[in-house]
């Protein structure tokens, strides 16, 4: 009886035979032999089927077998340095499960429409598989270094009261005889999980009703973000470097064949080690000015503005010290210099920008009582998180890291969409 393989595994099986169970990805004839890539999710492999070494009948059934029809197949394992992959399966029988009918994705080139229309579909195609497959790592591998480094995973609920970003962007729902939104970020929570924990994580989609219709903006996106109880904005940073390092290693140490499909140059990806540069919000504006781009202190960056920072930079830049006025009510301001806080974006190389958000956070009771005086927050909604701030305060602080950023920077992508199986982007909410 041949063993059930996995095609990701195959190696494991070399000069054995093996039962398959997948998908029929591509297939080409030449009288007497067909050629069946088949894939099973685990990965692709060529297995070749000859006239005379099958039963007749599996011979003709494997001729009738179109793109994505379901198939079993028996064959042998053989190494082979020419096969993608090492290995290539000679077939000796041929089980067909569904010959599927007009398949709409073909081997031709379709528009980014067509595409999307059928993501359902598209996400079978080598590169989607790629890159949702790398996407995993990097959640893995992020989950990892958290769990690895005495982090506890505490998430927050996705259904809230009130704003934690600007209100802007809050998509609302009801919530029976009270209006709830979707959450932006954890944040809050996670503080009043910090001091409960230590340092904690959350992780999970986030909501952003955000008009920009960038290649880097999704309406739901995942972010993980941990917060550490008893630690400074350097500490925060020197967590941050440390964890994007190690998702990248990671990802170079997994998923190399991944790599390789999407074509990504991997010698951009090698030298991602700590220290990250740093350069302060002030730094920033002069190189933007000094490049001819119209800003002045104070404004916030537009995309362009992170392009042309992250290209001077061969690894992740902190931009460190934005201006109070830009930043949301809960950051440290810098001692002695009120006008900016204690908080820093990490802007990804090769113009990619920004993938993580940070700060130190407001301590001092007195002092998060002003800010929420000046920001209008009421007793009634933020009560509950001013406590944090009467019941045994720190120093604490933390960051959100977006998946999808990651992962497009990670992988060299062009454009967010890809990064996640169902994009919900401005114009598109289906499939
Ligand atoms: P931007 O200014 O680029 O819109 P932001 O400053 O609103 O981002 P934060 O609130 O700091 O972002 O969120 C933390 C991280 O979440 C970002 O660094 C980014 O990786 C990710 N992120 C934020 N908004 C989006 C979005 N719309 N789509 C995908 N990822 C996002």
């Amino acid at each position: 009886m041949a063993a059930l393989a996995l095609i990701g595994k195959i190696g494991e099986h070399d000069g054995k035979e093996v039962e398959l169970r997948g998908w029929l990805y591509n297939k080409r004839s030449s009288g007497r032999i067909h050629f069946l890539e088949l894939r099973d999710g685990t990965g692709f492999i060529q297995c070749v089927v000859v006239k005379g070494e099958v039963p007749d009948e599996d011979f003709e059934a494997a001729g009738k077998l179109t793109q994505e029809s379901s198939l079993r197949l028996t064959g042998i394992v053989r190494a082979d340095a020419r096969a993608k992959g090492g290995y290539e399966i000679t077939v000796k029988s041929v089980m067909p499960f569904q010959v599927a009918q007009d398949y709409p994705i073909t081997p031709k080139e379709h528009g980014i429409d067509f595409l999307m229309d059928n993501r359902h579909l598209w996400i079978r195609h080598k590169r989607q598989h790629a890159l949702l497959s790398i996407r995993h790592e990097v959640i893995a591998a992020a989950q990892q270094y958290l769990n690895d480094n005495g982090f506890l995973r505490v998430d927050a609920p996705i259904l809230t009261p009130a704003a934690c970003e600007g209100t802007t962007t809050l998509f609302e729902t009801e919530y029976f005889e009270e209006k709830a939104y979707l959450s932006q970020s954890g944040q809050l929570y996670n503080e009043a999980d910090a001091m409960a924990f230590g340092k904690v994580y959350c992780f999970g989609p986030t909501f952003r009703a955000e008009k920009s219709k960038t290649r880097r903006h999704l309406i739901e996106f995942w972010m993980l973000e941990p917060e550490m109880a008893w630690c400074d904005q350097e500490e925060n940073q020197r967590v941050q470097e440390e964890l994007v390092s190690y998702i990248v290693a990671k990802v170079l140490e997994k998923r190399r064949a991944e790599l390789a499909v999407i074509e990504r140059d991997v010698t951009k990806l090698e030298d991602i080690k700590p220290p990250f540069p740093r350069l302060s919000y002030d730094d920033a504006i002069d190189i933007l000015k000094g490049a001819g781009r119209d800003i002045s202190w104070g404004d916030d960056f537009g995309a362009p503005d992170e392009t042309l920072i992250s290209e001077r930079f061969t690894r992740p830049v902190f931009v460190t010290n934005y201006p109070t006025s830009m930043k949301a009510f809960y950051m440290q301001p810098e001692p002695g210099r009120p006008e900016v806080v204690k908080c820093a974006d990490m802007l990804a190389p090769e113009g990619y920008g920004e993938i993580i958000g940070g700060s130190e956070r407001i301590w001092d009771p007195a002092l998060m009582e002003e800010r929420m005086r000046q920001h209008n927050l009421s007793e009634e909604a933020y009560g509950w998180y001013m406590q944090l701030r009467k019941f045994g305060t720190v120093p604490h602080s933390g960051f959100g890291i977006g998946i999808e950023r990651t992962v497009a920077w990670i992988t060299g992508s062009e454009h967010i969409r890809e990064m996640i199986p169902f994009p919900r982007l401005l114009y598109r909410l289906r499939p």
